[in-house]
């Protein structure tokens, strides 16, 4: 017998039982006030609803989620979805598919392709071999973070206490095509859409050449350029062209 739903004064497990098994899997005891019940606290005397566990943060199940006893739940391409107790078992199931951890992670390594979904939760290492990329585990609009800092240079094969959040900004782009004359001025206006919710965006322009990147002063939206033509002398298109002026997110 599983349990995935119902609300019950007590219940009472025979020995040999827990109170884990009795769950079907994802699912956690929840007390009438709506707080979580902890498996290593469940008892006889404790009134419940059982409900799907939604994983609250909660440090003390170590890598499983103290609530419904999982480490990560996997969604294979064709929908079907799977509860493991170990991140390892869970990447080892996952076809392809999604892993989502729903706890926090020891050391985890990706050798097969897949997607991967930290979901507010952090690996203590994260760790890619043979053919999977780091780039190639994010969610769409996704990035990683280690501690507080944004990875934007994930050509590395391994990052530690990484977690995963959404990109603020949705996309930023400028004018591919300005009608600018070599040895004329422009101004370039970079237009940002971000996600609701992100803050003010602020900005730094990079002076790149002969790849070397050369921070300068000017932190606004809009950078007055000059084309000059002596850096590329051999350039005959503006698209040869390096660009003068790159954006990134502090
Ligand atoms: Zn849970």
């Amino acid at each position: 017998m599983t349990l995935s739903g119902g609300s019950f004064d007590s219940i009472k497990i025979e020995n040999g039982a827990d109170y884990q098994s009795l769950l079907a899997a994802g699912y956690a005891y929840q007390k009438q006030d709506g707080a979580w019940v902890k498996l290593s606290e469940m008892n006889e005397n404790t009134a419940v609803t059982v409900v799907e566990c939604s994983h609250p943060d909660d440090p003390s199940g170590g890598n499983v989620c103290p609530y419904c006893g999982y480490a990560a739940e996997v969604t294979k391409t064709d929908g079907s979805i799977s509860y493991h107790r170990t991140a390892d078992e869970a990447i080892a199931a996952a076809g392809g598919g999604t892993v989502k951890l729903l706890a926090n992670a020891g050391e985890i390594t990706i050798s097969s392709p897949l997607k991967l979904d930290l979901n507010g939760k952090t690996a203590a290492k994260l760790t890619v071999t043979g053919d999977v990329t780091l780039a190639s585990l994010l969610p769409e609009g996704y990035a990683f973070k280690s501690g507080s800092t944004w990875i934007s240079d994930l050509s590395g094969t391994e990052l530690t206490n990484v977690s995963m959040a959404k990109i603020p900004i949705k996309n930023m782009n400028y004018p591919t095509e300005m009608s600018m004359t070599y040895g004329g001025a422009g101004t370039l206006l970079v237009k940002v859409e971000k996600e609701t919710g992100t803050g003010a965006v602020s900005f730094q322009w990079y002076k790149v050449e002969d790849g070397k990147a050369q921070q300068l002063a000017a932190r606004q939206q809009r950078i007055n350029l000059i084309f000059l033509r002596k850096s590329c002398p051999q350039a005959g298109t503006p698209s040869d062209f390096p660009p003068l002026a790159t954006v990134t997110r502090r």
